[in-house]
Order: C-alpha cells, then structure tokens, then sequence
C-alpha cells in the first residue's frame, strides 16, 4: 500500500507551527493514525508526528520496534524530565541529517490514547528520545534547533543539498539557512 502522504520537509512553514490541541478523538482521528503509521512505516521511521504529514495537531505516532506495534499519544505533556544523555539523532523531516545531540535522559509523560484513556509512563533510552524528538515537532522546533556551531555549520552543508534536490515545498529552507531568504534559493519560492 502506498503512504498516502508525503512527509513535509525542513522549510515547510507547517513544520515551525505550534500544532493544537486535539479536541476530538473520533474515527476521522484513528483514520488519519492509521495513514500515519503507513507513511512512517515506508520511510523507516520509528516515529511520525501530525505536522510532519501538514497536520497541525497534538498527537504523534511511534513503533519501538520491540513487537508492540504503532501506538498513537495525543496531547502529550512532558510533566518531568531527569539528567542528561546523547543520543545520535536524525529526523526524516531533514533527510540525510543526524547528529548527537544532548536531551534529558528521562521523561515523564501523560497523553490520551485513542480509547479516550488518560496514559501516563515514564520513558526513558530510545523511547525518551523519540517523546522529546516527536513533541518538539508539535512545537514546531526541529533537531537543526539543538545543534552546537560546528554542527550547525555542517548541517548548513546538508541543507544546501536538501534544497538542491528538492523540487518544491521548502519554500523557508533560506530562513532554516539563517540567511535572507533570497537569491539562489529563490528558484525554489513557486
Ligand atoms: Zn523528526
């Protein structure tokens, strides 16, 4: 089954939104987790968040990998968050990108499941990073926001290159570049 969407790229503006609560959780809802899981299943991800798809809510997708299967977290909160580790990290919003970064090592969290029901863990290696990783997205703050300069400096490098191929949609990778939003990336400002 093909992904019936294409995941938003560094330069969407959808992607720096602050993405809003969910109000309903219906079947339209459990519908779209559905489409989610496929498209992030396709592009290998372990994690998906709505706005990464153009949709500006609260809930995100995941598969740890572990035989649980997807799991759907809506309107997560991170009510606690304990020490410190790096973690090598990419996004498939910046394809082609990863570094370490440095995140608190545990997370407390509470959300809702799509059976309406109150979920609270604490989560911690890779599920902690993937919870920081994925909110952030419904911050509309990307992995580039926690880099280091030198990491900063390398990732403008592969940035240029994400702008170079892409045909469309990255309309504010000048703005990501920090620089004016102008000139040779105007080619891609349709
Ligand atoms: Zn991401």
């Amino acid at each position: 089954m093909a992904s019936p969407y294409a995941i938003r790229i560094i330069g969407d503006p959808v992607l720096r939104q602050r993405a809003s609560d969910v109000t309903e959780i219906d079947g339209r809802l459990a519908a779209l987790c559905q489409d989610m899981y496929v498209t992030m299943y396709e592009a290998q991800g372990a994690g998906l968040a709505a706005p990464q798809v153009g949709v500006q809510k609260r809930f995100m997708v995941y598969d740890l990998g572990a035989g649980d299967g997807p799991q759907v977290l809506i309107n997560p909160v991170i009510t606690e968050s304990d020490g410190e580790c790096e973690f090598y990290e990419g996004c498939l919003s910046v394809p082609g990108l990863r570094f370490d970064i440095v995140r608190p090592s545990t997370v407390n969290i509470t959300g809702l499941n799509l059976d309406e029901h109150e979920v609270e863990f604490e989560a911690d290696d890779f599920l902690g990073r993937l919870m920081q990783h994925e909110l952030d997205h419904l911050n509309g703050i990307l992995l580039i926001d926690h880099l280091d300069e030198d990491q900063r400096r390398s990732a403008k490098k592969a940035l240029r290159k994400i702008a170079m191929e892409a045909p469309s949609g990255v309309a504010g990778l000048g703005a990501e570049l920090g620089s004016p939003a102008k000139s040779k990336f105007g080619l891609f400002r349709s």
